[in-house]
């Protein structure tokens, strides 16, 4: 069953990225589309495996609000330019926690783009992106690299496996950003997801629509 959702998908995701090229304007439009129908899928196949995210975990502690959607927006930079937002941004005070939305491994951390000091996430087909953390990127004798935020007490390895709901990094300043925020992206099959939509879903499968700290603990 999942493989052939998988299969389905794939091929979704192929027509999609041929229409991009093609035109612009019309794939984004589609995109939204493509969005919505990849949540009825995703719950389709949670129906179809028992998989679901019943313990996936909101990603901030202490969170204040949602400061900029997914799509496209004004520069908060200035200059009257249009931009695509490829994430969620939460406020929430500096130095609180960040939490790791679905359980997985970790693939990328760095600390040399807009980004600022970040952790990439994999879930399966999902890829999950933490940007302007607290602390850096070091490198040990073996080459091998993590994220250090000692004030946090966070050490994040590349490589590594994270739980869901566990503890990742801190909300900071580092990259490009006019405050303490957590610049949340999701990507499905290699494709930008809206992840409010996602929050959505896994709220409706939680039953805790009201709350988003549903996963403090
Ligand atoms: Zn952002």
């Amino acid at each position: 069953m999942t493989s052939v959702i998988n299969q389905f998908l794939t091929r979704v995701l192929q027509t999609l990225r041929s229409i991009v090229r093609s035109n612009r304007f019309l794939a984004m439009t589609t995109l939204s589309g493509l969005t919505a129908l990849l949540l009825v899928v995703s719950q389709t196949w949670v129906g179809a495996t028992g998989n679901t995210w019943q313990n996936a975990s909101f990603p901030v502690e202490n969170f204040q609000a949602y400061t900029s959607a997914f799509g496209y927006r004004s520069s908060p930079y200035g200059g009257g330019s249009r931009q695509f937002h490829r994430g969620l941004d939460m406020a929430a005070p500096e130095g609180s926690y960040i939490r790791n939305w679905w359980a997985g491994k970790v693939v990328e951390v760095s600390d040399n783009s807009a980004c600022g000091t970040s952790v990439v996430i994999e879930s399966g087909q999902w890829e999950h992106i933490y940007c302007h953390m607290q602390g850096h990127v070091e490198r040990d004798a073996s080459g091998r690299l993590y994220v250090i935020d000692r004030g946090g007490g966070i050490q994040i390895w590349e490589g590594q496996t994270v739980p869901a709901g566990s503890r990742i990094g801190r909300i900071g300043m580092t990259g490009r950003t006019t405050g303490p925020h957590l610049h949340w992206g999701l990507k499905y099959g290699g494709q930008w997801v809206d992840p409010a939509l996602v929050l959505r879903a896994m709220y409706a499968q939680q039953g805790t629509a009201s709350n988003p700290q549903i996963s403090s603990r």
